[in-house]
């Protein structure tokens, strides 16, 4: 087993460092474009070198293309793909595995949805959305929102943060706000804080009071687990003051000292 896992290792290093020495991002280009990302301020310089190296991988391994006649640059590219990154920066490739397309629409999209209700009713429902993620399918993204949120941030909106923390999430085969821990976390400890801070918020948003937090967290258990991966990175002062127990979760997932 021991030997397996060296091999696997190895061959891993390999192929990463083959795909690197072909397709590393040229540093000018990654830094004229990621110096204006706010939400990348934060990491220091072996940080950003390894998210240049993870975005790297993700340009070679995954597929970005436009819909709608969009046009897909290297800018556009690397400016969906370094803040996918971010999410998996002390995680691994292997939390992306499952799935290869990215697309690109110029704005807003409208999507069209079956739903079968308890009853045996079908229901055809239209809806506008600014992203969406599909179980073991792609991940679809308004490149309009996707550059808003990244040049100019407002405090836990991340269109790209919260898809692909859908990706995350759906790595066991259901979106349901439990990604795969890492090895160490606690299950119990996980679903209780999330099941706390999810009803909480649910009866603060029925009694009409005002939350920390954007209400569409409120939706279910898997939108709560995005959107709250989103105030993470963008506004973790508001998600500590909002619940300091699921700052504290999500930092030990996402590998952040939580003193930061
Ligand atoms: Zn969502």
């Amino acid at each position: 087993m021991a030997n397996h896992f060296t091999f696997c290792t190895t061959l891993w290093r390999w192929r990463m460092r083959s795909i690197l020495k072909r397709h590393l991002i040229p540093h000018h280009i990654w830094q004229s474009i990621t110096e204006r990302m706010p939400v990348l301020r934060e990491l220091d310089a072996v940080q950003m070198a390894h998210l240049r190296k993870m975005t790297s991988w993700f340009l070679d391994q995954k597929s970005i293309n436009g819909a709608q006649g969009l046009e897909v640059t290297l800018e556009m590219k690397v400016t969906v793909a370094a803040q996918a990154c971010l999410l998996i920066l002390n995680l691994g490739v292997e939390y992306f595995d499952g799935w290869i397309e990215v697309l690109l629409y110029p704005g807003a999209f409208r999507v069209n949805h079956t739903q079968v209700d308890s009853m045996g009713v079908i229901h055809n429902e239209t809806s506008i959305l600014t992203g969406e993620s599909w179980l073991r399918g792609p991940v679809i993204l308004s490149w309009d929102n996707v550059e808003r949120d990244a040049y100019y941030c407002k405090a836990g909106h991340n269109v790209v943060l919260h898809e692909f923390a859908h990706k995350l999430d759906s790595l066991n085969g259901v979106m349901n706000g439990m990604p795969p821990l890492r090895r160490g976390m606690s299950l119990k400890r996980w679903s209780d804080t999330f099941y706390e801070a999810y009803n909480e918020l649910c009866l603060q948003l029925k009694a009409g009071e005002s939350a920390y937090i954007n209400h569409y967290a409120a939706t279910n258990p898997a939108e709560f687990y995005a959107v709250l991966s989103e105030y993470f990175f963008t506004a973790p002062d508001i998600l500590k003051k909002f619940s300091p127990d699921v700052y504290e979760q999500l930092a030990l997932f996402y590998r952040k000292p939580v003193s930061q």
